[in-house]
């Protein structure tokens, strides 16, 4: 399952982004497994509309999104990367995660104090994105110095040790290691490492409700540094998602028309999330459930079998396929046979978005 890290300075509103992306995910727990494996870390189901409609056609009993894993990742403050907060232990978590949802304040409230003293997201960004950069140095050149040794005998420890000493020299340059070009071959050699700077990012920027339509100034800032990283911004209000989990269910519409908005934007926060690292979906349908599978772009039929069962994967023989929006439009699985629209595919199929899947294996 892909996980992903909220981190951001103190006092810019991911606890209570995580908070609202739980009590959310236990709302809907009713439909679908949710667990909480830590206080800090939750699993939260993939907002994804095609279920309800794939569920309709063929009158299923339940429904079962993908899902992320969120952690909280509190004790990032300036110094981490010496020890300074949390400092260590902060680090090992995040090293473990696959994407990191970055939490920026682009709210004014005098009642909450900033830990800089003031409301600057470009100045909090570079804190942070310094203690990420400093701390994946301090892991580089110890890695470099013990694989310098083994590379006088070792052919592999010498192409690590070129890819190693690239991307220290891009982030001696103060950039990220998003920034270097690797090959495949490098990528799997410094992937143990889990850099910081290396993994996928979103900016959340936390805005005050008056601003979740239009965004601001600060939002803009935000905007402005993520498309030179090419990473994705999302509005979001973590006080208004507070806010709409007190409210009864029949309430929040009108509270949200009022704002000017569909959501609180925690949906678009999971769905682009979910995006982040490549990921596809492909579906299974029946009268007991409708489910989304995850699988990763490129996957070939055995493989994405294989997601749901290993048996599936060795015992493969085809798979039914139609795509979502010729079940849609035939409006059911009988109607898409009649018109030609199932498809039956060997091992060599790679499976798209949105596929609906039946496989047909040996056990
Ligand atoms: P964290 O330290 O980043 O986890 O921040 P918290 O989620 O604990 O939030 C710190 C304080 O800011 C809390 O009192 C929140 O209620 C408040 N807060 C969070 N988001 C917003 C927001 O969008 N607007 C306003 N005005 N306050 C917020």
């Amino acid at each position: 399952m892909l996980r992903a890290g909220i981190v951001g300075l103190p006092n810019v509103g991911k606890s209570t982004l995580f908070n609202a992306l739980v009590a959310n995910a236990k709302a809907q727990a009713a439909n679908f497994p949710f667990c909480t494996i830590e206080p800090n870390t939750g699993v939260v189901a993939v907002p994804d509309e095609r279920l309800q409609v794939l569920a309709n056609i063929s009158e299923s009993a339940e429904i079962v999104p993908a899902r992320v894993e969120f952690v909280d990742i509190a004790g990032l403050v300036q110094g981490a990367s010496k020890g300074e907060g949390l400092g260590n232990q902060f680090l090992a978590n995040i090293r473990e995660v696959d994407a990191i949802v970055h939490v920026v304040r682009c709210f004014d409230d005098d009642d909450i104090i900033h830990v800089s003293g003031s409301v600057d997201p470009v100045r909090d960004i570079e804190v942070i994105n310094l203690e990420l950069g400093l701390a994946d140095l301090g892991q580089l050149e110890r890695r470099i110095e013990r694989v310098r040794k083994q590379a006088r005998t070792s052919k592999e420890a010498q192409a690590e040790l070129a890819a190693l000493e690239k991307i220290s020299a891009v982030l001696n340059e103060g950039k990220s290691a998003r920034q270097v070009t690797l090959t495949e071959e490098e990528e799997v050699l410094i992937k143990p490492l889990g850099l910081l700077t290396r993994k996928p990012v979103i900016y959340a920027a936390n805005v005050s409700e008056d601003d979740l339509a239009s965004g601001n100034d600060w939002v803009a800032q935000v905007k402005a540094i993520a498309a030179q990283e090419q990473a994705q911004v999302v509005i979001v209000s973590a006080q208004v998602e507070a806010e709409l989990i007190e409210l009864p269910e029949s309430d929040r519409q009108e509270f949200l028309d009022s704002l000017g908005v569909s959501e609180g934007g925690l949906k678009s926060l999971i769905r682009a999330t979910y995006e982040l690292l490549g990921l596809r979906t492909y579906f299974t349908t029946g009268p007991k459930e409708t489910r989304a599978w995850t699988i990763r772009a490129g996957m070939l039929a055995p493989q994405a079998a294989g997601v749901i069962h290993s048996d599936f994967e060795r015992g493969f023989i085809r798979a039914e396929t139609v795509a979502y929006q010729d079940l849609v439009t035939a409006g059911s699985m009988n109607a898409a046979k009649e018109k030609g629209l199932v498809r039956s595919e060997g091992k060599d199929y790679v499976v798209k978005e949105g596929d609906v899947l039946l496989f047909r294996f040996n056990v």
